[in-house]
C-alpha cells in the first residue's frame, strides 16, 4: 500500500515540479519520500536555493510559513494545515510589544518556531543549530529572547556578556524528558553516548555528553567513532540515524512524540500533490516585514 502510494507521488512530484521537505521528525514512511530531510534551519535553505514551482512542506506550520515567507512567489503547501507547533503560539504579539516597550535598548531574538506576526516584531530569528553564533552577533547587550526559555538559558551559559530576558515557552515534548529517563537508558546501554535537543530542560542538559540541533545529532552520530546514542529528542529522528549508520545502535525516549509532527501522512501528501492545497497563505506586508529576521538569520548561517 505504502508503496503503491509513494510511486504515485513520485510520478506527481515531477509532473507539478514540486520538491518534498521533511523534518527530522516526520514518520519513518515520509521521511522515505523526502527530496531533502533535514532541521527547521536546513529546511529554510533549501527553501531558498529550489527551482521548484512548489514546495510540498512536512513539518509544522511556522516552518512553512518561513519556506514561503523566503519564497513568496511560490506555492508552499503544507499537507495537513492543522499541523501546529504548539511553542510557537506561546507568545501573544501584544505581551511581546509590551515587553519590548519596559525594554527599550533590547533586541528581539526569536527562535523559528515564531509565528508570522511574532517575526515581524523580532530583529533577528534563530535556530537551535545557530542560536549562540546569532545571540553572539546581535550588537544590543540585552536581547528579549522568544519562546523557548530552555533553548534562550541554554545560550546564556555560553554568551556571558549579554543578558537574556527569557520568555516563559517552552516544547511541551522536550519539556517533558526527564533526566531519570535518560539515565536509565544508560544503566542499560552504558556504553552509549546521551545526545540531547537544546530545548530539554536544563537538567537534562547536564547530564548529557552533547545539547545539539537535531542535524548536529545527525552530523555527530555519523563522524563519531562510538556506536551506542541516547536519543533525547523526538524519537522518530532515530530512524533517521539508522538509516544512515546501519552498524550503530540509538535508543529513543520512546514517549517523545510530537502529535503535529505525525499529521502528515504520505495519504495527505499524496493529496497535497494531487490538489497543490492546502497552500500557506500570508498577508503581504506581514511577509515582507517577517523577511527581514530570517534574512538576517541566514547571513549568520550555520552555528559552530
Ligand atoms: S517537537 Fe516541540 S518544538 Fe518541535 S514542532 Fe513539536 S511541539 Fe513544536
Amino acid at each position: 500500500m505504502n508503496q503503491e502510494i509513494q510511486k504515485k507521488i513520485k510520478n506527481l512530484k515531477k509532473k507539478t515540479n514540486s520538491v518534498i521537505l521533511v523534518h527530522n521528525y516526520q514518520l519513518p514512511e515520509v521521511q522515505d519520500i523526502a527530496d531533502f530531510l533535514g532541521d527547521s534551519l536546513d529546511l529554510a535553505m533549501k527553501a531558498t536555493k529550489t527551482n521548484a514551482d512548489n514546495i510540498i512542506f512536512c513539518g509544522v506550520d511556522f516552518m512553512a510559513e518561513s519556506a514561503k515567507i523566503l519564497n513568496p512567489e511560490k506555492n508552499v503547501i503544507i499537507p495537513d494545515i492543522n499541523a501546529k507547533c504548539p511553542m510557537a503560539n506561546m507568545v501573544n504579539p501584544n505581551d511581546l510589544i509590551k515587553l519590548k516597550k519596559e525594554n527599550p535598548d533590547a533586541m528581539v531574538v526569536s527562535y523559528i518556531n515564531t509565528t508570522a506576526e511574532i517575526k515581524t516584531l523580532s530583529d533577528i530569528c534563530c535556530t537551535s543549530a545557530n542560536g549562540k553564533k546569532v545571540v553572539e552577533s546581535v550588537s544590543a547587550k540585552k536581547i528579549i529572547f522568544v519562546p523557548d526559555r530552555n533553548l534562550g538559558a541554554y545560550i546564556q551559559r555560553f554568551v556571558k556578556d549579554k543578558e537574556l530576558i527569557l520568555w516563559p515557552g517552552m516544547c511541551p515534548i522536550h519539556h517533558k524528558i526527564r533526566k531519570e529517563e535518560l539515565l536509565k537508558l544508560k544503566k542499560e546501554h552504558p556504553s552509549a553516548e546521551i545526545l540531547v535537543h537544546p530545548e530539554c530542560r536544563p537538567e537534562v542538559i547536564d547530564i548529557a555528553d552533547h545539547a545539539l540541533s537535531t542535524n548536529g545529532m545527525v552530523n555527530y552520530a555519523k563522524e563519531s567513532e562510538i556506536n551506542e546514542f541516547i536519543i533525547g529528542t523526538e524519537k522518530d529522528i532515530c530512524y533517521r540515524l539508522k538509516n544512515e549508520n546501519p552498524g550503530k545502535n540509538f535508543y529513543p525516549i520512546k514517549s517523545a512524540i510530537c502529535p503535529n509532527m505525525k499529521k502528515i501522512t504520505l495519504e495527505k501528501v499524496l493529496n497535497s500533490l494531487e490538489t497543490l492545497e492546502p497552500r500557506v497563505k500570508i498577508k503581504d506586508e506581514i511577509m515582507e516585514k517577517a523577511r527581514k529576521p530570517l534574512q538576517r538569520m541566514m547571513e549568520v548561517g550555520q552555528g559552530d
